[in-house]
């Protein structure tokens, strides 16, 4: 609760509870009425002994007030409990019972009928406040025909269809007021603690929730989890589809979440494309194992235009933090998960930079500043090209696994991926508007972009290091048949990794859609590699890559059966 909300309730409370008890305190003020009206007294030889009310007044009397104190006593302590009900139900009747008969005596009184029933409005809220108020009314004018308690006068009778009105009325209006604010309280609880997009809670609601949980924590001596989620490549994803899909997609991943998170548990939107799951009472072991159900479950959800993201799929990375190992505060704990979330986006990433890093450690020092503006042209191609961001990791990845097939060592499958993570980094000079042509390009746009692999070799080039991975950035255009460019190389003179990465890189531009074609299933991405196995494609690794494709495909199928 905000200090907003937590005014306005109390403003609230006060209100309520003073008109209870100015009700209660005018209702005590009519004893003194009562005594003479329903009391007796007793004399002895004209001694005045005692007066008072019948005893089953007085009991009833002493009833009414031990339940006011205790009522006050909770109410003031802010504990809404069954019990108060109850406590609170009672009062009403035995208020009802007392003023009844007294407003039947001394019509003057009436208005005291009102007690009970504001009391009840206030309480319950419109339909009890009616219920009240109409029983109030109606006993008020059955009165009138009950023959032993008055005398039937036609104008009592008037007198009290008014005041039963009034009080009708009063109940309604009372009642109507105080449901409309406990609506009003609800819906702005709700606004203030939920995000708006995701429908989950939100960041201020998370961090309030979590230093509670913690302290319970502390208090019971349980541990505590927390998941931070971000989602890969939600930028591209933005870019490629559009905002309104990814605000889409993030209402989406509430729901997933919603429906997957069980109480207590719980998940909220930390921000952005960063959600936290607070997970009080788990072990390390439990959450991590939550975790991975989780990044399985967003993985394998369909969210639409999907599969143009780098990895074919949304998916999201994970950071854990547990009470009280990684930390004790709400801070330090979210610091923790933050920097695990950290650590897991860079070693994925890492997993593609593998034999880049690798190699790295051997660079000159001249030689590793090259290397940091290399990854700065790369991330540039990124952004200018953004219909291949993700292209050269799927590309290695491709080129790896076919490398693999082949029986290359391990060594040569991971300098086959770097050298595919580089392969079109000549593309930083070729210009913008032609990168990004929604239709055919002319040709002398053509020759700029065939010129994309010497470049990318000359850059590549001032790098003794990367020497081994030249001629397959040189000739990665190169076709079977000799038709390719830059060399116009021919069946085995090309270089294997080139012959390798053509296809690989043919076969992910097949698969992923461009702004000018649809994407086609890995199915008819082989069949049309076969077609020109031995035009573009050496046709022995066609048939290798294949098989490689139809085994991915059937551990997809086996892994998506029930
Ligand atoms: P990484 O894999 O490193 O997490 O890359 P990323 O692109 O997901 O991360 P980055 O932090 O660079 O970008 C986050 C993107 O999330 C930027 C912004 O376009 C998008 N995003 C954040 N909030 C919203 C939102 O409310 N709606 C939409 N549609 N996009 C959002
Ligand atoms: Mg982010
Ligand atoms: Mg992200």
């Amino acid at each position: 609760m905000n200090k907003w909300q937590a005014k306005r309730s109390k403003d609230i409370f006060e209100i309520t509870i003073c008109t209870q008890i100015a009700g209660l305190l005018l209702f005590l003020l009519s004893i003194p009425i009562l005594i003479p009206l329903y009391g007796y007294s007793v004399f002895l030889k004209d001694h005045y002994i005692y007066q008072g009310l019948p005893y089953y007044a007085q009991l009833a009397l002493v009833l009414f007030l031990l339940l006011t104190i205790a009522y006050l006593i909770q109410k003031i302590n802010n504990k809404e409990g069954k019990e108060i009900r109850y406590i609170q139900t009672l009062i009403v009747c035995i208020l009802f019972l007392f003023i009844l008969p007294l407003t039947l005596k001394l019509p003057p009184l009436t208005p005291l009928l009102l007690t009970p029933v504001i009391i009840a409005a206030t309480t319950w809220g419109k339909r009890v406040g009616i219920l009240v108020g109409s029983l109030a009314g109606l006993a008020l004018l059955a009165s009138n025909f009950i023959p032993f308690l008055r005398h039937f006068a036609a104008q009592t009778f008037q007198l009290d269809l008014v005041n039963a009105g009034v009080i009708v009325l009063l109940s309604w209006f009372i009642g109507g007021l105080s449901d409309i604010e406990a609506e009003t309280r609800n819906t702005l609880a709700h606004l203030a603690d939920t995000d708006g997009l995701t429908g989950l809670y939100n960041h201020r609601c998370f961090q309030e929730r979590l230093r509670d949980l913690l302290e319970e924590a502390e208090k019971n001596n349980t541990p505590l989890s927390l998941l931070l989620l971000d989602l890969d490549h939600f930028k591209f994803y933005n870019d490629t589809q559009g905002h309104q899909k990814g605000d889409r997609a993030l209402a989406e991943l509430g729901e997933l979440l919603s429906r997957l998170v069980p109480a207590p548990y719980f998940a909220a939107r930390y921000g952005g494309e960063e959600f936290v799951v607070v997970l009080p009472g788990a072990t390390r072991q439990e959450a991590q194992s939550f975790g991975e159900y989780l990044a399985e479950k967003i993985a394998s959800h369909s969210f639409e235009g999907a599969h143009n993201l780098p990895q074919g799929r949304l998916t999201a990375s994970f950071g854990l933090a547990c009470y009280p190992e990684d930390g004790s505060s709400a801070q330090e704990l979210v610091e923790a998960a933050d920097h695990a979330l950290y650590q897991a986006k860079y070693s994925r990433r890492l997993h593609f930079y593998f034999s880049v890093v690798d190699r790295f450690r051997a660079l000159s020092r001249s030689e590793r500043e090259l290397f940091n503006s290399l990854k700065i042209l790369l991330a540039l191609i990124n952004v200018r090209d953004r219909y291949t961001y993700g292209h050269s990791e799927r590309v290695g990845d491709y080129a790896a696994a076919l490398a693999q097939k082949l029986g290359l060592p391990p060594a040569e499958v991971e300098l086959l991926r770097c050298g595919a993570y580089l392969h079109d980094i000549g593309k930083v000079e070729v210009p913008f508007t032609v990168l990004n042509k929604p239709g055919r390009l002319d040709n002398g746009e053509w020759e700029v972009i065939k010129k994309h692999p010497e470049w990318g070799e000359s850059l590549i080039k001032p790098l003794s290091s990367f020497s081994s991975l030249l001629p397959l950035i040189r000739h990665h255009h190169e076709n079977y048949d000799g038709t390719g460019y830059p060399d116009g190389l021919k069946g085995e003179e090309i270089p294997l990794f080139a012959r390798i990465l053509r296809i690989a890189d043919s076969y992910d531009a097949m698969t992923t859609e461009r702004p000018y074609k649809k994407a086609r299933t890995p199915l008819e991405a082989c069949r049309v590699l076969q077609e020109e196995a031995g035009k573009a494609f050496d046709p022995y690794l066609v048939r290798l890559f294949t098989e490689v494709i139809l085994e991915r495909e059937a551990a997809g199928r086996a892994k998506a059966a029930p």
